[in-house]
Protein backbone atom coordinates (compact mmCIF):
# COMPACT_ATOMS: atom_id res chain seq x y z
CA UNK A 1 0.00 0.00 0.00
CA UNK A 2 1.87 2.81 -1.06
CA UNK A 3 0.19 6.13 1.41
CA UNK A 4 -0.03 9.37 -0.39
CA UNK A 5 2.85 11.95 0.90
CA UNK A 6 -0.49 14.28 1.81
CA UNK A 7 -1.56 12.32 5.06
CA UNK A 8 -3.67 13.29 7.69
CA UNK A 9 -0.39 14.69 9.78
CA UNK A 10 0.18 16.95 6.61
CA UNK A 11 -3.67 18.35 6.06
CA UNK A 12 -3.47 19.14 9.69
CA UNK A 13 -0.17 19.81 10.54
CA UNK A 14 -0.59 19.44 14.66
CA UNK A 15 1.50 17.20 16.17
CA UNK A 16 0.00 15.19 17.97
CA UNK A 17 -3.58 15.57 15.94
CA UNK A 18 -6.39 16.07 18.19
CA UNK A 19 -9.68 15.27 17.41
CA UNK A 20 -12.41 16.19 20.00
CA UNK A 21 -16.35 16.69 19.88
CA UNK A 22 -19.01 14.52 21.55
CA UNK A 23 -19.83 11.22 20.78
CA UNK A 24 -23.07 11.94 19.18
CA UNK A 25 -24.34 15.50 17.60
CA UNK A 26 -27.99 15.98 19.91
CA UNK A 27 -28.86 19.07 18.86
CA UNK A 28 -27.74 22.00 17.27
CA UNK A 29 -27.27 24.80 20.34
CA UNK A 30 -25.57 21.15 22.45
CA UNK A 31 -23.05 20.91 19.01
CA UNK A 32 -22.36 24.45 18.51
CA UNK A 33 -21.22 25.25 21.96
CA UNK A 34 -19.03 22.27 22.39
CA UNK A 35 -17.28 23.45 19.28
CA UNK A 36 -16.92 27.20 20.20
CA UNK A 37 -15.36 26.07 23.41
CA UNK A 38 -13.08 23.77 21.46
CA UNK A 39 -12.43 25.93 18.66
CA UNK A 40 -11.46 28.72 21.64
CA UNK A 41 -8.43 26.31 22.86
CA UNK A 42 -7.21 25.61 19.42
CA UNK A 43 -8.37 22.10 18.45
CA UNK A 44 -8.99 21.98 14.35
CA UNK A 45 -11.07 18.78 13.89
CA UNK A 46 -14.20 18.64 15.22
CA UNK A 47 -16.03 14.80 15.56
CA UNK A 48 -20.10 14.32 15.85
CA UNK A 49 -21.70 11.00 15.80
CA UNK A 50 -24.31 11.87 13.05
CA UNK A 51 -25.64 7.60 12.50
CA UNK A 52 -25.03 5.76 15.81
CA UNK A 53 -24.74 1.90 16.01
CA UNK A 54 -26.15 1.13 18.67
CA UNK A 55 -26.05 -2.55 20.50
CA UNK A 56 -29.81 -2.82 21.53
CA UNK A 57 -33.11 -1.19 19.80
CA UNK A 58 -34.63 1.40 21.50
CA UNK A 59 -31.43 3.09 22.00
CA UNK A 60 -30.59 6.82 21.24
CA UNK A 61 -29.43 6.01 17.42
CA UNK A 62 -28.34 9.53 16.33
CA UNK A 63 -30.01 12.34 14.92
CA UNK A 64 -29.31 11.87 11.23
CA UNK A 65 -29.04 13.65 8.16
CA UNK A 66 -30.21 16.35 9.49
CA UNK A 67 -27.30 16.92 11.91
CA UNK A 68 -24.73 17.48 9.12
CA UNK A 69 -26.51 20.63 8.30
CA UNK A 70 -24.97 21.55 12.17
CA UNK A 71 -21.75 20.09 11.31
CA UNK A 72 -21.98 22.59 8.67
CA UNK A 73 -22.49 25.48 10.85
CA UNK A 74 -19.94 24.25 12.57
CA UNK A 75 -17.27 24.15 9.92
CA UNK A 76 -18.61 27.82 8.86
CA UNK A 77 -18.53 29.41 12.26
CA UNK A 78 -15.52 28.09 13.90
CA UNK A 79 -13.60 27.08 10.84
CA UNK A 80 -12.17 23.73 12.07
CA UNK A 81 -12.52 20.38 10.12
CA UNK A 82 -15.61 18.40 10.75
CA UNK A 83 -15.45 14.64 10.86
CA UNK A 84 -18.45 11.89 11.53
CA UNK A 85 -19.04 8.84 11.09
CA UNK A 86 -19.79 6.76 8.05
CA UNK A 87 -21.59 3.09 7.95
CA UNK A 88 -23.35 2.98 4.65
CA UNK A 89 -23.50 4.04 1.11
CA UNK A 90 -25.97 6.64 1.76
CA UNK A 91 -24.19 7.92 4.87
CA UNK A 92 -21.11 8.60 2.21
CA UNK A 93 -23.54 10.46 -0.24
CA UNK A 94 -24.48 12.23 2.18
CA UNK A 95 -21.62 13.20 4.20
CA UNK A 96 -19.80 14.37 0.72
CA UNK A 97 -22.62 16.45 -0.22
CA UNK A 98 -23.07 18.28 3.18
CA UNK A 99 -18.99 19.19 2.86
CA UNK A 100 -17.51 16.62 5.24
CA UNK A 101 -13.85 17.17 6.10
CA UNK A 102 -12.90 14.16 7.26
CA UNK A 103 -15.02 10.39 7.60
CA UNK A 104 -14.24 7.64 10.12
CA UNK A 105 -15.20 3.80 9.94
CA UNK A 106 -16.68 2.49 13.08
CA UNK A 107 -15.54 -0.70 15.06
CA UNK A 108 -18.60 -2.51 13.80
CA UNK A 109 -18.63 -1.57 10.29
CA UNK A 110 -14.79 -2.30 10.20
CA UNK A 111 -15.47 -5.73 11.17
CA UNK A 112 -18.03 -6.34 8.18
CA UNK A 113 -16.01 -6.36 4.81
CA UNK A 114 -19.88 -6.41 2.82
CA UNK A 115 -20.06 -2.80 4.78
CA UNK A 116 -16.49 -1.99 4.34
CA UNK A 117 -16.72 -2.44 0.55
CA UNK A 118 -20.00 -1.13 0.17
CA UNK A 119 -18.51 2.37 2.14
CA UNK A 120 -15.06 1.97 -0.27
CA UNK A 121 -18.00 1.76 -3.33
CA UNK A 122 -19.19 4.73 -2.26
CA UNK A 123 -15.88 6.36 -2.38
CA UNK A 124 -14.62 5.37 -5.42
CA UNK A 125 -12.55 8.20 -6.72
CA UNK A 126 -13.39 10.70 -4.12
CA UNK A 127 -10.24 12.65 -2.51
CA UNK A 128 -11.30 12.44 1.35
CA UNK A 129 -9.33 11.58 4.25
CA UNK A 130 -10.78 8.58 5.70
CA UNK A 131 -9.46 6.73 9.63
CA UNK A 132 -10.33 3.06 9.59
CA UNK A 133 -11.19 2.28 13.36
CA UNK A 134 -10.29 -1.27 14.43
CA UNK A 135 -12.62 -3.74 14.32
CA UNK A 136 -14.48 -4.69 17.88
CA UNK A 137 -12.34 -8.21 17.40
CA UNK A 138 -8.80 -8.32 17.65
CA UNK A 139 -7.94 -9.19 14.45
CA UNK A 140 -5.16 -7.54 12.39
CA UNK A 141 -5.76 -9.05 9.30
CA UNK A 142 -9.45 -7.28 8.82
CA UNK A 143 -8.28 -4.55 9.91
CA UNK A 144 -5.45 -4.00 6.95
CA UNK A 145 -8.09 -5.51 4.66
CA UNK A 146 -10.62 -2.65 5.41
CA UNK A 147 -7.90 -0.38 4.64
CA UNK A 148 -7.02 -1.58 1.74
CA UNK A 149 -10.13 -2.16 0.32
CA UNK A 150 -10.70 1.74 1.24
CA UNK A 151 -7.14 1.93 -0.84
CA UNK A 152 -7.97 0.44 -3.96
CA UNK A 153 -11.20 2.62 -4.31
CA UNK A 154 -8.59 5.45 -4.65
CA UNK A 155 -8.79 6.56 -1.28
CA UNK A 156 -5.13 7.39 -0.03
CA UNK A 157 -5.03 10.01 2.36
CA UNK A 158 -5.61 6.97 4.89
CA UNK A 159 -5.42 6.53 8.92
CA UNK A 160 -6.51 4.21 11.13
CA UNK A 161 -7.82 4.34 14.66
CA UNK A 162 -7.07 1.85 17.92
CA UNK A 163 -9.81 2.05 20.27
CA UNK A 164 -9.45 -1.32 21.84
CA UNK A 165 -11.04 -4.91 21.81
CA UNK A 166 -14.31 -5.98 22.79
CA UNK A 167 -13.78 -8.35 25.37
CA UNK A 168 -16.95 -11.17 26.73
CA UNK A 169 -15.39 -10.07 30.44
CA UNK A 170 -15.67 -6.72 31.67
CA UNK A 171 -12.14 -5.59 33.03
CA UNK A 172 -10.83 -1.82 33.86
CA UNK A 173 -11.05 -1.27 30.28
CA UNK A 174 -14.54 -1.19 28.19
CA UNK A 175 -12.43 -2.40 25.28
CA UNK A 176 -8.51 -3.84 25.75
CA UNK A 177 -6.23 -1.88 24.69
CA UNK A 178 -4.05 -4.69 23.19
CA UNK A 179 -1.48 -2.52 22.21
CA UNK A 180 0.71 -5.18 20.40
CA UNK A 181 -1.93 -5.20 17.68
CA UNK A 182 -1.83 -1.45 16.63
CA UNK A 183 2.04 -2.06 17.34
CA UNK A 184 1.99 -4.84 14.53
CA UNK A 185 0.44 -2.55 11.89
CA UNK A 186 2.66 0.34 12.44
CA UNK A 187 5.51 -2.31 11.40
CA UNK A 188 3.35 -3.44 9.23
CA UNK A 189 2.41 0.30 7.56
CA UNK A 190 4.81 2.28 8.77
CA UNK A 191 3.55 5.41 7.02
CA UNK A 192 -0.03 4.69 8.03
CA UNK A 193 -0.88 7.56 10.74
CA UNK A 194 -2.28 5.99 13.80
CA UNK A 195 -5.04 7.29 15.92
CA UNK A 196 -5.52 6.65 19.66
CA UNK A 197 -9.31 6.62 20.75
CA UNK A 198 -8.74 6.69 25.07
CA UNK A 199 -12.47 7.51 25.42
CA UNK A 200 -13.47 3.54 24.09
CA UNK A 201 -10.69 1.78 25.16
CA UNK A 202 -11.57 3.21 28.95
CA UNK A 203 -14.97 3.84 28.69
CA UNK A 204 -14.40 5.99 31.67
CA UNK A 205 -13.39 9.95 32.15
CA UNK A 206 -10.49 8.73 34.96
CA UNK A 207 -8.73 6.66 32.14
CA UNK A 208 -8.19 8.92 29.44
CA UNK A 209 -5.39 10.95 30.61
CA UNK A 210 -3.49 8.25 31.37
CA UNK A 211 -4.56 5.70 28.29
CA UNK A 212 -3.46 8.85 26.19
CA UNK A 213 -0.06 9.24 27.45
CA UNK A 214 0.78 5.45 27.14
CA UNK A 215 0.04 6.70 23.41
CA UNK A 216 1.99 9.44 23.29
CA UNK A 217 4.92 6.91 24.43
CA UNK A 218 4.19 4.67 21.81
CA UNK A 219 4.23 6.53 19.00
CA UNK A 220 1.00 7.28 18.19
CA UNK A 221 0.39 10.13 15.72
CA UNK A 222 -3.18 11.70 17.38
CA UNK A 223 -5.86 11.48 19.97
CA UNK A 224 -9.37 11.40 19.39
CA UNK A 225 -11.18 12.39 22.45
CA UNK A 226 -14.90 12.34 23.30
CA UNK A 227 -16.01 15.86 24.77
CA UNK A 228 -19.04 17.24 25.80
CA UNK A 229 -19.94 20.52 27.80
CA UNK A 230 -22.19 18.48 30.50
CA UNK A 231 -20.67 15.01 29.79
CA UNK A 232 -23.00 13.65 32.66
CA UNK A 233 -26.21 14.33 30.46
CA UNK A 234 -24.93 13.14 27.03
CA UNK A 235 -27.17 11.46 25.16
CA UNK A 236 -24.84 8.09 24.21
CA UNK A 237 -21.20 7.24 26.56
CA UNK A 238 -21.78 9.58 29.24
CA UNK A 239 -19.73 7.87 31.48
CA UNK A 240 -16.23 8.33 28.82
CA UNK A 241 -16.70 11.95 27.69
CA UNK A 242 -14.71 14.80 28.97
CA UNK A 243 -15.58 18.58 29.10
CA UNK A 244 -13.47 20.43 26.90
CA UNK A 245 -11.71 22.47 29.99
CA UNK A 246 -10.36 18.94 31.30
CA UNK A 247 -9.37 18.24 27.29
CA UNK A 248 -7.14 21.12 27.66
CA UNK A 249 -5.61 20.70 30.87
CA UNK A 250 -5.09 16.78 29.36
CA UNK A 251 -3.43 17.76 26.59
CA UNK A 252 -0.85 20.68 28.65
CA UNK A 253 0.15 17.65 30.87
CA UNK A 254 0.60 15.63 27.87
CA UNK A 255 3.95 14.22 27.35
CA UNK A 256 5.44 14.00 23.36
CA UNK A 257 8.46 12.13 22.49
CA UNK A 258 10.29 12.43 19.62
CA UNK A 259 8.12 13.22 16.60
CA UNK A 260 9.52 10.12 14.98
CA UNK A 261 10.31 6.60 16.36
CA UNK A 262 11.47 4.21 13.72
CA UNK A 263 10.84 0.93 13.94
CA UNK A 264 14.43 0.15 15.62
CA UNK A 265 14.47 2.85 17.73
CA UNK A 266 15.71 2.02 20.90
CA UNK A 267 12.84 4.26 22.81
CA UNK A 268 9.89 2.64 20.83
CA UNK A 269 11.32 -0.97 21.57
CA UNK A 270 11.35 -0.28 25.31
CA UNK A 271 7.83 1.08 24.95
CA UNK A 272 6.86 -1.72 22.95
CA UNK A 273 8.32 -4.04 26.46
CA UNK A 274 6.20 -1.56 28.53
CA UNK A 275 3.52 -2.57 26.95
CA UNK A 276 3.97 -6.26 27.26
CA UNK A 277 4.94 -6.32 30.74
CA UNK A 278 1.61 -3.94 31.30
CA UNK A 279 -0.51 -6.83 29.51
CA UNK A 280 1.30 -9.61 31.62
CA UNK A 281 0.11 -7.87 34.95
CA UNK A 282 -2.69 -7.48 33.77
CA UNK A 283 -3.33 -10.91 33.02
CA UNK A 284 -1.57 -12.08 36.12
CA UNK A 285 -3.93 -10.13 38.26
CA UNK A 286 -7.01 -12.55 35.99
CA UNK A 287 -5.45 -15.53 36.77
CA UNK A 288 -5.53 -15.14 40.48
CA UNK A 289 -8.89 -13.74 40.37
CA UNK A 290 -9.51 -16.91 38.72
CA UNK A 291 -7.64 -19.13 41.88
CA UNK A 292 -9.54 -17.11 44.17
CA UNK A 293 -12.88 -18.33 42.94
CA UNK A 294 -11.37 -21.98 42.84
CA UNK A 295 -10.17 -21.87 46.59
CA UNK A 296 -13.75 -21.09 47.36
CA UNK A 297 -14.86 -23.62 45.23
CA UNK A 298 -12.26 -26.07 47.32
CA UNK A 299 -13.61 -24.47 50.35
CA UNK A 300 -17.14 -25.48 49.95
CA UNK A 301 -16.56 -28.64 48.34
CA UNK A 302 -14.17 -30.14 51.38
CA UNK A 303 -10.97 -30.10 48.64
CA UNK A 304 -7.79 -29.58 49.67
CA UNK A 305 -5.90 -26.27 47.89
CA UNK A 306 -3.06 -28.37 46.85
CA UNK A 307 -3.81 -30.44 44.26
CA UNK A 308 -0.62 -31.82 43.54
CA UNK A 309 -1.23 -34.11 40.10
CA UNK A 310 -3.17 -31.64 38.09
CA UNK A 311 0.37 -29.02 39.27
CA UNK A 312 2.87 -31.41 38.13
CA UNK A 313 0.93 -32.49 35.00
CA UNK A 314 0.54 -28.42 33.71
CA UNK A 315 3.94 -27.56 34.42
CA UNK A 316 5.30 -30.35 31.85
CA UNK A 317 2.86 -29.18 29.30
CA UNK A 318 3.83 -25.48 30.00
CA UNK A 319 7.62 -25.98 30.00
CA UNK A 320 7.58 -28.04 26.64
CA UNK A 321 5.03 -25.43 24.98
CA UNK A 322 7.93 -22.53 25.97
CA UNK A 323 10.53 -24.89 24.72
CA UNK A 324 8.29 -24.76 20.80
CA UNK A 325 8.33 -20.80 21.79
CA UNK A 326 12.12 -20.68 21.87
CA UNK A 327 12.37 -20.19 25.58
CA UNK A 328 14.04 -22.31 28.08
CA UNK A 329 12.33 -25.13 29.82
CA UNK A 330 13.73 -24.79 32.96
CA UNK A 331 13.29 -20.89 32.97
CA UNK A 332 9.44 -20.95 31.86
CA UNK A 333 9.28 -23.99 35.14
CA UNK A 334 10.60 -21.61 36.98
CA UNK A 335 7.80 -18.92 36.43
CA UNK A 336 5.44 -20.72 37.02
CA UNK A 337 6.50 -22.31 39.99
CA UNK A 338 6.53 -18.63 40.97
CA UNK A 339 3.11 -18.09 39.78
CA UNK A 340 2.03 -20.83 41.57
CA UNK A 341 3.23 -20.38 44.60
CA UNK A 342 0.95 -16.78 44.55
CA UNK A 343 -1.81 -18.62 43.49
CA UNK A 344 -1.94 -20.70 46.35
CA UNK A 345 -1.05 -18.04 48.44
CA UNK A 346 -4.32 -16.33 47.21
CA UNK A 347 -6.47 -19.44 47.43
CA UNK A 348 -5.77 -19.65 50.38
CA UNK A 349 -6.41 -16.23 51.82
CA UNK A 350 -10.09 -16.40 49.90
CA UNK A 351 -10.51 -19.34 51.97
CA UNK A 352 -9.43 -17.87 55.37
CA UNK A 353 -12.22 -15.16 54.84
CA UNK A 354 -15.22 -15.30 56.88
C1 LIG B 1 -17.69 6.55 18.27
O1 LIG B 1 -16.56 6.96 17.96
O2 LIG B 1 -18.55 7.26 18.80
C2 LIG B 1 -17.98 5.12 18.09
C3 LIG B 1 -19.21 4.66 17.92
O3 LIG B 1 -16.89 4.37 18.18
P1 LIG B 1 -16.58 2.80 17.98
O4 LIG B 1 -16.89 2.50 16.55
O5 LIG B 1 -15.14 2.77 18.31
O6 LIG B 1 -17.43 2.05 18.96
MN1 LIG C 1 -18.96 7.08 21.57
Amino acid sequence: MKLSPFSIQNYIPQTPIIIAGPCSAETEEQTLTIAQALAQQGIRIFRAGVWKPRTKPGGFEGIGSEALHWLKRVKTETGMFVATEVATGKHVEECLKAGIDLLWIGARTSANPFAMQEVADALQGMDIPVLVKNPVNPDLELWIGGLERLYNAGITRLGAIHRGFSSYEKKIYRNQPQWHIPIELHRRLPDLPIICDPSHIGGNRELIAPIAQQAMDLGFDGLIIETHHTPENAWSDAFQQITPAYLKEICEHLIIRDAYFSTEDLGYLRRQIDACDHELIELLGKRMRISREIGLYKKEHNMTVLQTKRYGEILNKLAHQGGECGMNEDFIRNIFEAIHEESVRQQLQSISLP
